[in-house]
């Protein structure tokens, strides 16, 4: 038995179905539901697009991207790490500027930190030297404090033009704008940070321990992740709610959405934002994220700034600085978390105990919906449990088609394993946004002969309204993205089934139309934070919205049901005639992309490399995080091995090593300033001085020889985690030339002595024995770890 003489008789009945049966009323109709539909998420996008950069000659209480920018090129030309000649010159230049404008500035010189790691599986303490550079601005009528903030150092092997150049530029302009005008009436503190790439050490010594800091405040920090596209707020303390509503009206350019917030949770990324919030500080972090490909690599440089961004990014500084400056600074945390996304025009926020009723009622729509729809004869409750049933399937597929593709681009192409998102992603972006529609088309056109449009569009609306329930428990800030398009679909089909003829599209049309101004703005957002290596959570986003439209999708398909025999076979033929299309163009998009988005000596070809010196046995090491080598890395990797017992910075995991020439680099001197044993506890101070410019130096004690209960570093008190087979370790980022004293308690676990390993880490890799430089279109890698030279000695005290 064939399928095509077992039409939907329902759908020949409907008049509706049979008016819109006609082919060119079909087709008019489609095409101006796709033109509104394109039209509403063309100006979706267009809304967050960052604004137009203003000149040098802007008025002086505006903020002006070009003077900004000017900062930009003077300060982040090279690279400034933490405790670099360089961070010093760049560290004089803000305090000269800021007190330019005639700002009380100052310099906090201390020790800071908190327990962290480097390389994420060492599991010592960090602290680093800061100095951060404060200026202020004393309110005349305060009601507490805002914090503007920016870190100015950057990461050992690129500038930080963006990261974090376009915040710290932000803050100078800022500063320069608000000393200006009337001072606020609340006081305002810019703090550019030291450190936060090493540690947030900067702003975890600001935070707990800045005298202006003690009554905590309203921090705003200001962050890149990339070079380009829209400045998002996508960071909150909790309780948002009227912090939202101070954004959505204080800032020119409000981009920011609650869901940011869950997704942000899942990166492994951290900002100075964090020492703020764990020092019981409210406030907003904004970054941008787009342009990843340069993030933390010696590409993120002055001339990558896309000026239009941080034009955006000092713009919204600005207008937050002034209203918040100017607002009752007392309660601001109140009322719960708001749930909040851009829609053209401005920022739609609505209280977070809508998010559980909104959710139900979508739910309640779709029922209603369906109840009616079977009512009508449009579908019977067979059909409608099928659709449902079978509506999961793109929503499984599409993101699993989008996960299969980029593993295979990448079989195909290594270099993209170890890059933060391609150089040119739009391509790629696109391919699989039409991955998804393909997958989708696919799956509508095998099973609305069978199924019915109707019963297909109802499966769609239902699951959209099942993730709305399950995203309002498991992230309540994200619930709208499914919850609010099922209600606009649910209503709109409730209406349309009123309605007769091509009116019917209106109501639909309507219903899609929601859908496509919160889910456009989404798949769009998403692609830069999550890179194409998730680029599955993009086309999973791109099928909600595919489904939020289906009636508006079966438009652009031949009439379902309605004919017969040979007919019949002709409009199954033209009805997957649409998904082939649909695949033909996402293999050529595909193509293309593989074509354009190719590595050359401007978009070089990530690679990791460092050192490794045990002046123990005098053995050198080669060694390298990356997944699958580079020509270029391979030429000095053997194996792979484990080194953290050996070297505690590289940490646990499995790495590629290759044998090295041993250098003449010395090791770091450990010697006993005091030693006294009591009651079995041995107390015992020691100076750990590195004999060699370094960035970083560390101390691991062998839990085998004894058990650390107590640790401070030049005063500071750090804390012990004992988990591994260190019983302790700390790390000194941009130690003191002279080198420092760490006072431990401990028990030692026999008569024998304990046993350190100390560990210093610094530039210079290109000048050791047997390195080549990289030839053209071979780049670093944006790593915390690349280019790093580790020197190790034990030593038995
Ligand atoms: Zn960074």
């Amino acid at each position: 038995m064939s399928a095509d003489v077992q039409q939907p008789a329902a759908a020949v009945r409907a008049p509706a179905e049979r008016a819109l049966a006609r082919p060119e009323r079909r087709a008019l109709t489609a095409l101006v539901a796709v033109v509104v539909l394109g039209a509403i998420g063309a100006i979706s996008l267009l809304d967050i697009r960052p604004p137009a950069p203003k000149p040098v000659s802007a008025p002086a209480d505006q903020f002006s991207a070009a003077r900004a920018a000017d900062h930009i090129n003077t300060f982040a030309a090279r690279t400034h790490v933490a405790g670099s000649a360089n961070n010093d010159t760049v560290r004089n230049y803000l305090v000269n500027t800021l007190s330019g404008f005639g700002l009380r500035t100052s310099v906090q010189d201390t020790v800071g930190g908190e327990a962290g790691d480097l390389s994420g599986s060492s599991g010592a303490a960090a602290v680093a030297h800061v100095r951060n550079v404060v200026a202020e601005v004393p309110g005349t009528d305060p009601t507490g404090t805002v914090f503007l903030v920016a870190h100015y150092d950057s990461v050992q092997v690129g500038p930080g033009g963006n990261d974090d150049g376009a915040g710290t530029s932000s803050v100078l302009e800022v500063a320069r704008a608000l000393s200006q005008g009337p001072a606020p009436r609340n006081n305002v503190v810019f703090v550019l940070t030291d450190a936060e790439e090493a540690c947030l050490c900067g702003a975890l010594a600001f935070a707990s321990a800045h005298p202006l800091a003690k009554d905590g405040g309203v921090a705003l920090n200001l962050e890149a992740r990339g070079s380009t596209g829209p400045v998002i707020m996508f960071e909150t303390s909790r309780d948002n709610a009227k912090l939202v509503s101070l954004f959505r009206s204080a800032a020119p350019h409000p981009v920011g959405t609650s869901f940011a917030v869950e997704v942000y949770r899942l990166l492994p990324n951290d900002t100075d934002f964090t020492a703020f919030l764990g020092n019981d500080f409210v406030g907003l972090n904004s970054a941008y994220i787009d342009g990843g490909a340069v993030y933390h690599t010696p590409l993120d440089t002055p001339a990558s700034v896309d000026r239009r961004t941080l034009q955006q990014h000092g713009e919204n500084a600005l207008g937050l600085v002034r209203a918040f400056g100017a607002t009752d600074l007392t309660d601001l945390r109140a009322n719960g978390d708001a749930t909040y996304f851009p829609v053209p025009g401005t920022l739609v926020s609505y209280p977070g105990w809508l998010t559980w009723p909104l959710a139900g009622l979508a739910l309640l729509a779709v029922v209603g919906l369906a109840l009616l729809t079977v009512r009508s004869g449009r579908a019977t409750w067979g059909k409608v449990a099928a659709g449902f049933g079978l509506g999961l399937v793109p929503i499984v597929a599409a993101p699993l088609a989008a996960q299969l593709l980029w593993m295979l681009v990448t079989a195909l192409r290594p270099g993209y394993a170890d890059l933060l998102d391609p150089y040119r992603p739009l391509l790629w972006r696109l391919t699989v946004i039409l991955l998804a529609a393909t997958v989708l088309l696919t799956w509508y056109a095998l099973l609305r002969r069978r199924i019915g449009p109707a019963a297909l569009a109802l499966g769609a609306f239902g699951w959209l309204a099942v993730l709305g329930l399950v995203l309002a428990a498991a992230t309540p800030g994200g619930s709208y993205l499914a919850a609010l398009p099922a209600l606009a679909g649910a209503l709109g089909g409730i209406v349309a089934l009123r309605l007769r003829g091509a009116w019917t599209a209106v109501p639909l049309t309507v219903g899609a139309a929601v859908g496509v101004v919160i889910l456009v703005p989404t798949v769009v957002l998403l692609f830069p934070a999550l890179g194409m290596a998730m680029g599955g959570v993009g086309a999973l986003f791109a099928t909600l919205l595919g489904l939020a439209a289906l009636p508006i999708v079966d438009l652009l398909l031949p009439a379902a049901g309605g004919q017969r025999g040979l007919v019949a076979l002709r409009a199954r033929r033209l009805g997957l005639g649409v998904p082939v299309l649909a695949l033909v163009a996402t293999l050529a998009l595909a193509g293309s992309a593989f074509a354009v988005d190719r590595f050359d000596a401007a978009h070089p070809i990530p690679t990791h490399l460092m050192y490794a010196l045990d002046a123990d046995t005098g053995q050198a090491r080669w060694v390298s995080y990356e997944s699958s080598p580079q020509p270029w890395t391979a030429g000095y990797l053997a194996t792979r091995e484990k080194v953290g017992t050996q070297f505690p910075e590289i940490g646990a995991s499995t790495v590629r090593t290759g044998p090295a020439q041993a250098a003449a680099l010395p090791p770091a001197a450990l010697t006993v300033v005091s030693d006294s044993t009591a009651g079995g506890v041995r107390t015992l101070r020691v100076k750990l001085a590195p004999q060699r410019q370094v960035r970083l130096a560390a101390l691991h004690v062998d839990g085998a020889t004894a058990t650390v209960d107590q640790a401070s570093v030049d005063g500071f008190e750090v804390p012990v985690d004992r988990s591994g087979p260190w019983s302790f370790g700390l790390v000194f980022h941009a130690p003191p030339a002279g080198g420092f004293e760490v006072s431990l308690t401990l028990r030692p676990a026999g008569a024998g002595p304990v046993r350190f390993r100390v560990e210093d880490g610094s530039d210079g890799l290109e000048a050791l024995p047997g390195f080549k430089p990289r030839p053209a279109g071979v780049g670093v890698l944006g790593s915390h770890s690349s280019e790093l030279v580790l020197v190790v000695k034990s030593y038995l005290l």
